[in-house]
């Protein structure tokens, strides 16, 4: 993502070059778009820890896994690297499926395998 400093110097629009949103000081003068883009370059891991949790507390979900177990999750797994909606693609899974979100509960699995799982609750939550 290309940042024009003298936009930014400027402060009327968000410094991504050639946008005219709004920028917002406590996201270094990037409007609400380009300063998530940002944050997803500099830590996907962070961005998708959050997005996660989020995802898993709005369908009432155990929760008790941490950044850093996050981190050293997706270091062992490759995670990030291999997640996506492809049959082929990595998502995070329960082992045990009445349980929650416990970094001993959780393992890899294909796209393809958690669909044919068929448990309503085996949806990917992403
Ligand atoms: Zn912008």
């Amino acid at each position: 993502m290309k940042i024009s400093q003298s936009k930014k110097d400027t402060g009327v629009y968000c410094c991504a070059y050639g946008c005219k949103e709004k920028p917002n000081k406590k996201k270094a003068g990037l409007c609400h778009k380009h300063y998530a883009r940002k944050r997803r370059e500099v830590d996907p891991v962070a961005v998708r820890y959050n997005q996660w949790k989020q995802s898993a507390k709005q369908r009432g979900k155990a929760f008790s896994v941490t950044l850093e177990q996050f981190r050293q999750f997706c270091r062992d797994t490759g995670y990030i690297v291999n997640k996506g909606r492809r049959g082929m693609s990595a998502t995070l899974d329960r082992v045990i499926n009445s349980e929650g979100y416990h970094i001993d509960n959780l393992q890899l699995l294909t796209n393809r395998a958690n669909a044919s799982k068929g448990a309503n609750d085996a949806r990917c939550p992403f």
